[in-house]
């Protein structure tokens, strides 16, 4: 996983500088390549194909900028988002260096003038979308390039929109399977955040890499700490809060468009200046709210999960999630936005166990109109759905989880590491190792009621058991996150409609009969 050490630059002496640090400090201005860089950069230049699975922030568009730089060629880079690219391409730009992009908004002029410059050799990086790919004219002028010698590698950011397994797959991306045809000889790196060896196997195969170097870094980020905690019926005092002990930027992610503004609305009347941002948003006030995102000394940002990709802003201190992100690697993405500039900061998600209900019916939805928050790209398809519903369950199992939460993360990821001791998680247990509570009076209750039931849905039961009179008290949510945590253990049974109708279990018969106490947390 770690790097070979003897590819990492010398700690702190400026010393002398190989070729390749001359050209990054060049270039850039900075002296020294992060973990993994290196290893990527040479490949390529070397000519050989690469899997970089590097975590937010690592710096992997470096690893495709650099050699087109060396090499005084051009490097084609294919992107998911037309606003990602065109802002790498300004953060460039702005560096002398020679990037465009090629999408369908370019005006006749505007092209003519960049395929001139193409040919002349002017341009380094060309960055596209996809679906450009089925264009004749992009065929055409992969055909002029590659005859011409001056396409020197090629790049596919966010490969993993290229799997199905992977929490935002592209049905376009599967196009770029024909790249390694179109261009045999030419070098071509893959680059993703998260991908688990699933995922990671789908990008080789259908991006047809041959013999790779596999570059992977841990997604572990030490400077994060995360909690999970169930909604209360007003958040906005733990919202507040949180807010308050974040030193830098903030970022809020809602699910839907709605409660974007809604809760940006809240947090003005309630004295924190906060900017909404969504997809259905005209593209003039986006603007502005991404330039106050990234020039405000401490701005609040409250957004769908649309926002974040490609944004740089390193000190973010808090990335705080109103509802159930919608799978572990997308929330590890998400997350991973907080603390780029390496100081801790922290990451709150609150769930409610009816989050997946109804982002399961947006899930749905999605099929017929694309909705904002990364669901709009699910395909409609039966097994796309199921999918997805599968990663929201094992979301949920992390929030609702007893241990480690970047253990469970990561584990979700293909990774297994330590309990971090800084999540909520660890530092309860760590105050305390035993101060968790019994649940067994009330599990009793709740067992009993659905067996007198025979069955029961959730909201149901929860609403039942909350107005039920005599001990053990609780409100709705407590109890719903109690049959919630039943299911997990496999206690109860629940219906796979989406209807989350409850039934009991053979072990919960059998804890019926024989109860043990059952510690947990309390959410
Ligand atoms: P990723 O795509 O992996 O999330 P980026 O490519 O956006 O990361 O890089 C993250 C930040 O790190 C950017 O601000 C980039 O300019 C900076 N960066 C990348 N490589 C280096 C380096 N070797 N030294 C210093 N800063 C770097
Ligand atoms: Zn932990």
């Amino acid at each position: 996983m770690a790097p070979s050490p003897l590819r990492e630059p010398q700690e702190s002496a400026p010393g002398p500088q190989d070729q390749l640090e001359l050209a990054l400090t060049g270039a850039f201005g900075w002296t020294q390549f992060r973990p993994g860089q290196r290893a990527v950069i040479e490949a390529m230049l070397a000519g050989r194909d690469c899997l970089a699975v590097l975590p937010t922030g690592a710096g992997k568009s470096l690893c495709y900028q650099l050699p087109a730089l060396v090499r005084e060629g051009l490097v084609l880079v294919i992107s998911p988002l037309v606003a990602l690219m065109q802002d790498q391409v300004e953060q460039l730009q702005r560096r002398g260096i020679a990037a465009a992009c090629l999408h369908r908004g370019l005006g006749s002029g505007e092209r003519m003038a960049l395929l001139r410059r193409i040919r002349e050799r002017r341009l380094r990086l060309l960055y596209l979308a996809p679906e450009r790919l089925r264009v004749e004219s992009t065929r055409q002028l992969l055909d002029d390039l590659l005859s011409d010698g001056g396409l020197v590698g090629l790049a596919v950011d966010e490969a993993h929109c290229i799997s199905a397994w992977g929490h935002d797959f592209r049905p376009d991306y599967r196009r770029l399977g024909e790249l390694r045809r179109l261009c045999p000889g030419v070098p071509l790196v893959a680059l993703s955040a998260t991908a688990a060896p699933q995922v990671r196997a789908d990008i080789i195969r259908l991006l047809q890499l041959r013999r790779p170097l596999v570059q992977v870094r841990s997604a572990q980020r030490r400077n994060l700490s995360y909690s999970m905690r169930l909604r209360p019926a007003d958040p906005l005092p733990e919202v507040l809060e949180a807010l308050e002990r974040c030193r830098g930027a903030a970022l809020i992610y809602a699910r839907t468009r709605r409660s974007v503004e809604q809760w940006a609305a809240q947090l003005n009347r309630a004295g924190v200046e906060a900017i909404p941002y969504h997809a259905g948003m005209d593209p003039e006030s986006r603007q502005l709210a991404l330039t106050h995102f990234q020039s405000q000394p401490r701005p609040v940002l409250v957004a769908t999960v649309a926002f974040g990709m490609g944004v740089d802003r390193p000190d973010v201190g808090l990335v705080l999630h109103l509802d159930l992100p919608a799978s572990p690697e997308g929330y590890l993405q998400e997350s991973g936005r907080a603390g780029r500039d390496g100081q801790p900061a922290e990451c709150v998600v609150l769930f409610d166990p009816a989050d997946r209900v109804s982002l399961g019916w947006a899930i749905r939805a999605a099929g017929q109109a694309p909705t904002p928050g990364g669901a709009g790209t699910i395909d409609p398809d039966r097994q796309r759905l199921e999918l997805a519903q599968r990663q929201l369950r094992r979301m949920e199992a992390v929030a609702e989880g007893e241990g480690c939460r970047e253990q469970a993360l990561l584990l979700a990821v293909g990774e297994l590491v330590p309990p971090c001791g800084r999540c909520d998680r660890c530092l309860a247990q760590e105050a305390d190792p035993r101060s968790r509570r019994d649940w067994s009076p009330w599990v009793q209750v709740l067992l009993e009621r659905l067996q007198e039931r025979g069955g029961r849905d959730l909201r149901g039961l929860a609403e039942e058991l909350a107005a039920r009179p005599g001990p053990p008290r609780g409100d709705e949510a407590r109890w719903a996150w109690l049959a919630r945590r039943l299911v997990q253990d496999a206690l109860l049974g629940e219906s796979d409609d989406g209807a989350q109708r409850l039934h009991l279990r053979d072990p919960g018969r059998r804890y019926l009969q024989q109860p043990w106490p059952l510690r947990w947390w309390l959410p």
